[in-house]
């Protein structure tokens, strides 16, 4: 039979290698092979109990109809709660719009926003997804390359020289996935002072990571004057809370951009799972304990993890200041070689660690910085220790 000829916006757009990865990692295991896996990007923490609590609570009580597209009132209200709260930010709850995850938020704001041949500026490396979704509306991709002396973050002087009269949107997280930088308040202030210049511009936060912070407090874009009516925060549940199976982000936008995206999302998906909508409530009224705790033990793990790293010679990488990855750059080990088989460049040396030493990472060329590799550190101690010494052992075999 004939095969069934698909969109053309197919061609534009590939699976993520985060996913591809992690797919292949779990075949092997299904063969009963033992593989550490370090390509995880979620938590590997249970959600907190209270919160599971409510979303129990939700089913009993027999609240388990459609709601509201943009989210029930309360949970609007916490999210409003929490921006005040933990980001010193005044918003009204029409302004927020609750999405079956942080990644349909992002594009719920892209699709709103983005005309053919619109320019899109994300600096590389960066969250995978922000691109395709760019791509999906015929926008133009603008990717400015950062540097490891920079800790991977733009410069206000790469931002102004990246701007044309056709730049619509700014994409960038932080605490940023793969890097794990976080942009300070100050370097945030130094883009502000550009974007001031350049008003038709508006700017994507992604902050999805927020409180995975070593270095201090979370710092917003939206927080500088004028900002705030052009700023689209990204956040959601999965990392602080260990929730990603549940399925809950939002944004906070302008007015317009929020009504957009409700009207988006009304013909995609509705509203997010009512349960998860509850559990959510109570998870963002809550005190911030859980997350602190399992922050704590990510800082353990952070540190042991960068002592391991920074001991195998050959590997270049900076302190992460947020998030669970550690982003090191593998050049060095290019055009070395094992069994007859030459290393060309990072998606090898994933490769390599995935087939000889069973460790699973994900190739930097995903993120649009092609000469490293990720690892999460998402993971238990004892699953770390083994991880490193794989590492160190597979690393020292190539020659
Ligand atoms: N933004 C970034 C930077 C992420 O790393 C992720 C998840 N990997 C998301 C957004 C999407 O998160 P969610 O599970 O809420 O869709």
């Amino acid at each position: 039979m004939k095969e069934m000829e698909l969109a053309e916006r197919l061609s534009r757009i590939s699976e993520p290698q985060t996913i591809k990865m992690a797919k292949l990692s779990r075949e092997l295991k299904a063969q009963g092979i033992d593989i550490v896996d370090l390509s995880i990007g979620e938590p590997d923490f249970d959600t907190p109990a209270h919160i599971r609590e409510a979303a129990k609570k939700a089913i009993d009580e027999g609240f388990t109809h459609y709601t509201p597209v943009a989210g029930i009132p309360e949970l609007r209200k916490a999210v409003v709660y929490k921006l005040q709260r933990d980001n010193g930010l005044e918003y009204t709850p029409e302004q927020i719009v609750v999405s079956t995850g942080a990644k349909q938020s992002i594009a719920n704001a892209v699709l709103s926003i983005i005309n053919p041949g619109d320019e899109v500026i994300i600096p590389t490396p960066y969250w995978v997804t922000y691109s395709e979704l760019v791509k999906l509306c015929q926008g133009e991709v603008v990717f400015v390359p950062c540097s490891i002396e920079n800790k991977y973050k733009i410069t206000p002087a790469q931002l102004e020289a990246a701007i044309t009269p056709k730049t619509k949107l700014f994409m960038f997280s932080s605490p940023c996935n793969p890097t794990g930088s976080v942009y300070s308040k100050e370097e945030l202030k130094a883009l502000a002072d550009v974007f001031a210049k350049h008003p038709q511009i508006y700017i994507m936060a992604d902050e999805i990571y927020e409180y995975i912070n070593y270095v201090g407090k979370h710092e917003s874009i939206a927080q500088f004057e004028g900002m705030q009516e052009r700023t689209i925060i990204i956040n959601g549940l999965s990392k602080g809370f260990a929730m990603t199976g549940w399925r809950l982000g939002y944004l906070a936008a302008p007015k317009s951009v929020a009504k957009a995206a409700e009207n988006i999302q009304s013909q995609f998906t509705s509203a997010t799972s009512s349960i998860t909508q509850r559990a959510a409530v109570t998870a963002l009224n809550g005190d911030l304990s859980t997350a602190h705790a399992m922050v704590d033990e990510f800082r353990k793990r952070r540190a042991f993890v960068f002592e391991q790293l920074s001991n195998i010679p050959g590997l270049q990488l900076i302190e992460p200041d947020g998030a669970f990855y550690m982003f090191p750059d593998v050049s060095a080990f290019f055009g070395k070689s094992y069994d007859g088989e030459v290393i060309n460049n990072a998606d090898d040396v994933c490769m390599y660690l995935l087939h000889k030493v069973n460790v699973s990472t994900v190739t930097g060329a995903a993120f649009e910085q092609p000469n490293c590799i990720r690892l999460s550190y998402a993971t238990s101690m004892a699953k770390l220790e083994e991880g490193m010494k794989r590492l160190k052992a597979g690393f020292a075999q190539l020659s």
